[in-house]
């Protein structure tokens, strides 16, 4: 397999980032915030910017859905050097079209035994993991580790498709993030995490992990719900010998005037709705660069205009709750 060798990206040592939308609902004002600021982080320290789309999760993906992200993005006035454009069929920036490579280095780690087979439902690990939870619910008390020969072995005993499991264990991972500062995460406290889903479809940490590095990319900036998973990515890089990004940033999220994550029901929010009512883009850019602390006040803006002064650092830590006078200023005229 020699696509997307690091070679083809991030040589010299210059910055790789990535902009990478789920098509399986709208992109709203949180994504484009976080879409907005990882484009700014590359193009101010003189990077490339990927578009990937990952559409792992088949089943929840719909076309209109990716072609609309790509064009929404276009219209904010983000561009991008790798990955499809607007009316591109899906090529090699799709995660759809990568299980090969996720199960590959699947292989890579079941052959080391850090992968392993598990039979357990959702319901076992509840009724197993008495106290704590971690960010994605129930631990995983670690029920498999161990338990089956094989995945053949594990299948047949069990009647069911197994899943795979990361053995996610040792001393704490430690890494800096440019908005929460250091960061020490204890493995014990999230768990053996999934690989590989039982219904055949590669995890999000598995073709994350395996495409940014594939990919060369050198900085990721996100929600900062993915925090904890940047310590399962940095485990698996170590256990597949491949190259981590080296910079890492976890983004405030924009919240509803309820206080509510934004979340793709949030329909009066979206890019697609704004762009339909006539907003002008300029104004989107402006409210979100103001909303992270890059402009004293909002005002129209493009993304290019803004590469100049953006400092990482700068980014603030808080949400920012988008209010009706927030929607009227990006409505008007
Ligand atoms: N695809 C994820 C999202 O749309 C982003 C994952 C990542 O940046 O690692 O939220
Ligand atoms: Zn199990």
């Amino acid at each position: 397999m020699s696509r997307l060798r690091g070679s083809r990206f991030g040589a010299h040592g210059s910055a790789v980032g990535r902009l990478a939308p789920t098509p399986s609902g709208w992109l709203h004002l949180g994504n484009a915030r976080s879409f907005l600021l990882a484009w700014l982080w590359a193009r101010s320290t003189g990077g490339r910017a990927i578009m990937r789309i990952e559409d792992i999760d088949r089943p929840r993906c719909r076309p209109e859905l990716r072609e609309a992200a790509l064009s929404e993005l276009a219209w904010l006035g983000l561009d991008w050097d790798a990955g499809p454009k607007a009316g591109d069929p899906p090529g090699e920036y799709d995660q759809g079209t990568r299980f090969e490579l996720y199960r590959k280095h699947l292989h890579t780690l079941a052959e080391t035994g850090l992968a392993y087979p598990c039979t357990c439902t959702r319901k076992d690990i509840e009724q197993a993991s008495s106290a704590p939870h971690g960010d994605e619910g129930a631990i995983y008390p670690g029920t498999c580790r161990g338990r089956w020969d094989s995945y053949e072995q594990a299948k047949r005993d069990s009647g069911i498709e197994p899943a795979w499991r990361f053995r996610f264990e040792g001393a704490p991972i430690r890494f800096h993030d440019h908005v929460s500062g250091d960061v020490s995460i204890d493995p014990s406290t999230l768990g053996d995490f999934v690989l590989w889903r039982r219904d055949d479809l590669p995890s999000y940490q598995l073709a994350v992990t395996v495409d940014d590095a594939l990919m060369g990319v050198t900085q990721v900036l996100r929600g900062r719900d993915l925090l904890t998973s940047t310590a399962r990515q940095l485990a698996l890089y170590a256990a597949l010998g491949l190259n981590a990004p080296a910079q890492w940033a976890h983004a405030p999220f924009v919240q509803d005037a309820q206080g509510r994550r934004m979340a793709k029901r949030d329909g009066d929010l979206s890019l697609n709705h704004l762009r339909a009512a006539g907003v002008d883009p300029s104004r989107v850019i402006g409210l979100l660069a103001w909303s992270a602390g890059l402009l004293e006040t909002p005002r129209p803006a493009t993304p290019r205009e803004l590469v100049g002064e953006f400092r990482i650092g700068h980014v603030g830590r808080e949400d920012f709750v988008v209010t009706r006078q927030h929607l009227d200023w990006l409505h008007a005229k």
